[in-house]
């Protein structure tokens, strides 16, 4: 603080825009907050579907999501109260599977890995030796390319069924084609960050809830513009001030749209900037909600994914406090899927629930609903030029595809829009 007061407009409400407002905000700066659709959150938000408050796809936090807690409490919410928190497990319906004990990041993966029921000992061994190698390293890249590359020394079952779904959760990304050093920096925050950092933070209560309302109205109440509806068409060189958004003029601009929207909107500040936002390929998620008979056998289970078993995790919204009765089935990486269509999908996975749940499902589950959404996240692929944050001096972007450590998630993007909202403070 202690600075003149700015003009500051943020293009964007998804959780980076309303991230990069809240800590201008803060900082003591008039915000003007932009927002196309007529609801903020973006792509991580509540949509109301047949009387339902169901999320635009199902979502998982980790305990390292250092910002995006610190966030939810500046703007009133109580992180404890609306996520369930739990120390990670992927258990596979069988109960198979991997389950941290709280305690010591590292001594309990050495202690859950050692106790992993289903694996041969070589196979556990091998794992071990393999995590031991890469913390010797600093999780730093040996030098390979793909996450398949990385681990290709380890067993076929360590790679089906740890490795695999660690990779298309965190990255939405294949490992065969997932960047390594981005896998090796969530396992370095994630998994060995320290003391809960790998826990699983589970929503108990609708997206939109956790962080987009509550930051919405806390913006209100500090005297934020708010202007929903408005898409912007322009950003230019302002008369008295740095920036001219459609029209009104400001003395910084967070650019917290999507990818392409960015590229448009800088294209004629910064031409290279744009070409470089423009290039990135995105990756598919979808996501399908069952109706079940009995409780999954926890709140998130793992599932063996294939070619016709598309889930890869489900999760029992009654056991999460959200919706009784009903099972939401995340498929992540689902390029594949995009030609075949919901509907297929929608039933590959409503077999799926029949065959691998059966204590849960009936034999043909009633789909409530199933969602796809096209751009989820950037492809993180091995030497991606993702834009940085400055594009134009008082100008930046925000959002999770903003070159960062991090793959695309709520706290990649929650800290890119803090981070804007610092750089603009600090100009
Ligand atoms: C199905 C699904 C599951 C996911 N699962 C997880 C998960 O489990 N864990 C996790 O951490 N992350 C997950 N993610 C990723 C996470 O949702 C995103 O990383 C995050 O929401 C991105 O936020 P953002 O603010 O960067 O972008 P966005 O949410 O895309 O926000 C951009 C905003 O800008 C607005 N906008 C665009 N153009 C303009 C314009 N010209 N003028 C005004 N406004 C404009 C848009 O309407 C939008 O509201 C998932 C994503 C999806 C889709």
């Amino acid at each position: 603080m202690g600075r003149a007061c700015r003009r500051v407009a943020v293009v964007g409400a998804g959780w980076a825009g309303l991230a990069a407002a809240v800590q201008a905000s803060a900082d003591g700066h008039a915000v003007t907050l932009f927002e196309m659709a007529s609801h903020v959150g973006g792509r991580a938000r509540s949509v109301a579907i047949e009387g339902l408050a169901l999320d635009n796809g199902q979502h998982i936090l980790l305990g390292a999501y250092s910002e995006t807690l610190r966030l939810m409490r500046l703007v009133g919410v109580d992180p404890e109260q609306l996520l369930q928190r739990r120390p990670l497990e992927l258990l596979y319906p069988d109960g198979s599977g991997l389950r941290l004990p709280r305690g010591n990041a590292h001594l309990a993966f050495a202690w859950a890995v050692a106790r992993r029921r289903g694996w041969r000992w070589r196979e556990r061994a091998a794992l071990l030796v393999q995590a031991l190698g890469w913390l010797r390293n600093g999780m730093r890249n040996p030098g390979v390319g793909t996450v398949g590359q990385l681990c290709a020394v380890l067993p076929q079952r360590v790679r089906a069924e740890l490795i695999d779904p660690l990779c298309i959760a965190a990255l939405n990304t294949p490992s065969a084609d997932a960047d390594a050093t981005v896998f090796l920096r969530v396992l370095a925050d994630g998994l060995f960050g320290g003391r809960g950092s790998s826990d699983l933070l589970l929503p108990a209560a609708g997206l939109s809830q956790l962080l987009p309302q509550p930051a919405l109205h806390w913006l209100e109440r500090q005297g934020a513009t708010l202007r929903l509806k408005h898409r912007v068409q322009a950003i230019a060189t302002g008369v008295r001030s740095a920036w001219s958004v459609d029209g009104c003029e400001f003395d910084a601009a967070i650019l917290a749209c999507s990818a392409s929207e960015a590229a448009r909107l800088a294209s004629p500040l910064n031409a290279p900037w744009s070409a470089r936002a423009q290039s990135l390929t995105h990756e598919p998620i979808a996501t399908v909600y069952l109706r079940r008979t009995r409780p999954l056998t926890a709140p998130m289970v793992a599932l063996h994914s294939g070619a016709e078993q598309p889930a890869q995790f489900a999760f029992d919204l009654g056991l999460l406090g959200q919706h009784p009765g009903l099972a939401a089935f995340v498929v992540s990486g689902a390029r594949h899927w995009i030609d075949r269509g919901l509907p297929a999908l929608a039933s590959a996975v409503q077999r799926q629930a029949a065959h691998d749940l059966r204590g849960s499902f009936d034999d043909r589950p009633e789909i409530v609903h199933s969602t796809i959404e096209r751009r989820a996240t950037f492809a993180c692929v091995p030497a991606l030029a993702r834009p940085p944050a400055k594009v134009a001096p008082c100008l930046w972007a925000a959002g999770d595809y903003v070159d960062g450590p991090y793959p695309a998630t709520l706290e990649g993007a929650v800290r890119s829009g803090v981070g804007a909202a610092r750089a603009a403070q600090a100009a």
